[in-house]
């Protein structure tokens, strides 16, 4: 089983595509955006479309967890709240464990896509994840 064919911890929550990206709802009425899709936009309950979050922001918060962690996860680990820069969204995401405790609020990350950890049916699956940029920019 190549890489790409283990299950998403969840569907439709990263665009097809060369570059991985977070994907997302707008809401055309009230003009916001949430993740992950939901079938009601949350502030209006109008009607939502699918849209592309984009793959960078910045973290507004992060915290590292050093008790068992849980879903297969590696220990410790690190969440954050990242600021995205392509839409005005906070995302709540795990970060990547190979970097867990080196974050700093303010810092420029990328979302990463591997497999990592089990689904709520403990099936192996890949998730997105935050972290370092691959390669640093300005
Ligand atoms: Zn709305």
């Amino acid at each position: 089983m190549s890489d790409t064919e283990i299950p998403l911890v969840f569907d439709n929550i990263i665009t097809s595509g060369p570059e991985v990206h977070l994907q997302g709802a707008y809401c055309a009425s009230c003009e916001t955006y949430c993740f992950p899709m939901q079938e009601k936009c949350p502030g209006c309950l109008g009607e939502l479309q699918v849209a592309d979050l984009g793959n960078q922001g910045r973290i507004y918060s992060v915290t590292t967890i050093r008790t068992r962690a849980p879903l297969g996860l590696p220990s410790p680990y690190s969440v954050a709240l990242v600021d995205l820069t392509d839409v005005p969204l906070r995302v709540f995401s795990l970060m990547n464990p190979a970097e867990a405790g080196s974050y700093q609020i303010g810092q420029h990350v990328e979302l990463h896509v591997a497999t990592l950890g089990f689904d709520n049916n403990k099936e192996t699956c890949r998730r997105p994840y935050f972290g370092a940029l691959k390669q640093l920019q300005r």
